[in-house]
């Protein structure tokens, strides 16, 4: 199956967001107020059954996307859509069925959790929110229960009555997972939800959202900076850098096969232990790229990426690339795209 077969739940086209720095700070040619660029003219589409990895370094904008999609921030220009239809006015019916349908699961769970209730106040508040806490309290109490059994915390007794504080990281990962699917949402956004939990149990919380997606039919939009997890668990990756998308296509292809400069600079910056032994066959960082991401209060012109590239060209610095398809081999890296101008047709690769 390719990364197009199933339903589109949710798109984004076109999504960005500038944040106006603090009063005072303006720019001295125009006098305009300077904004810093957060994300910019971001297209993505979660199908059912899918889970979309969006990767990035810190500050690229990625869990500014997952909160613009999640409608915590508002956006500067851009459209979402769910099933197709644009959610613009907040506090409508419409905008109340998107926040039910479109629930975000948070990168720190503790601070996420109220410490001074506990699971069964948390997963009650959202039932009752969304409706579907029942009529009579043992309805209330087998959904509570079932909850807690979706995300295999068992048996569920033993943790409806618990306070944040007396649960591990990974357990309060899941009372979040938990208290998200409460609403019964099509679309789950898990903004980095593995990384600060131990090593040990992240592939845990992994194969958990792997299981709902499943069972559920759930869209995934996974944040990381984790590359490598991304091959393990979604099933597209879409890469961003300095608040763009960069690259995209099915995760195997992307990780694999990467096309863009900073998506081979992110996959060999990762540590690997497998490339200890052939630590002869990395490209040196003077050839793969080096320096830091740019202030996005006044992001590079053209490509964002040219003032790292080795490849960068004189356009890169003047015109931004488009998406360019890459060529296909079969049905498994169908889709598969890089905004860089070494892909334009005719450009010396
Ligand atoms: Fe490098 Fe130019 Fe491609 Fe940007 S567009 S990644 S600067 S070659």
């Amino acid at each position: 199956m390719t990364v197009t077969d199933t339903e589109v739940v949710l798109e984004a086209d076109g999504l960005t967001k500038h944040f106006p720095v603090r009063r005072g700070v303006r720019d001295l040619l125009t006098r305009e107020r300077k904004v810093v660029h957060a994300v910019d003219d971001i297209r993505l589409t979660l199908r059912r059954g899918r889970v979309t990895a969006l990767v990035g370094e810190s500050g690229s904008g990625k869990s500014t996307v997952a909160r613009l999609l999640a409608q915590l921030y508002g956006r500067t220009s851009g459209d979402i859509r769910l099933h197709g239809d644009s959610v613009t006015v907040k506090g409508g019916r419409k905008f109340r069925a998107y926040c039910r349908r479109v629930q975000m699961i948070f990168q720190d769970p503790f601070a996420s959790l109220n410490p001074t209730h506990t699971v069964r106040y948390h997963l009650t508040r959202a039932l009752k929110i969304h409706g579907r806490s029942g009529d009579t309290a043992a309805e209330l109490e087998a959904n509570l229960r079932d909850l807690l059994l979706r995300v295999q915390l068992t048996p569920p007794e033993r943790y409806l009555d618990k306070f944040p504080h007396e649960l591990s990281g990974g357990q309060r990962q899941r009372v979040s997972i938990a208290r998200a699917l409460g609403a019964d949402p099509e679309a789950l956004l898990a903004d980095e939800p593995v990384s600060m939990l131990d090593v040990s149990i992240r592939l845990g919380v992994l194969n958990l959202l792997r299981d709902l997606k499943e069972r559920l039919n759930l869209a995934i939009l996974y944040i990381t900076h984790d590359i490598a997890s991304a091959r393990y668990f979604a099933d597209e990756t879409l890469v961003m850098y300095a608040g763009r998308m960069v690259e995209g296509g099915d995760s195997e292809t992307v990780t694999q096969n990467p096309a863009h400069p900073y998506t081979r600079l992110l996959i060999e910056s990762a540590p690997d232990p497998d490339r200890l032994d052939r630590v002869g066959d990395l490209q040196p960082p003077e050839e793969r790229g080096t320096g830091e991401p740019p202030s996005l209060i006044a992001p590079p012109t053209g490509c964002r990426f040219h003032p790292r590239c080795v490849h960068a060209m004189p356009k890169c610095s003047t015109d931004l690339p488009p998406r360019f398809e890459l060529p296909a081999n079969d049905d498994s890296n169908r889709g598969h795209w890089a905004a860089c101008w070494l892909y334009e047709e005719g450009a010396a690769k």
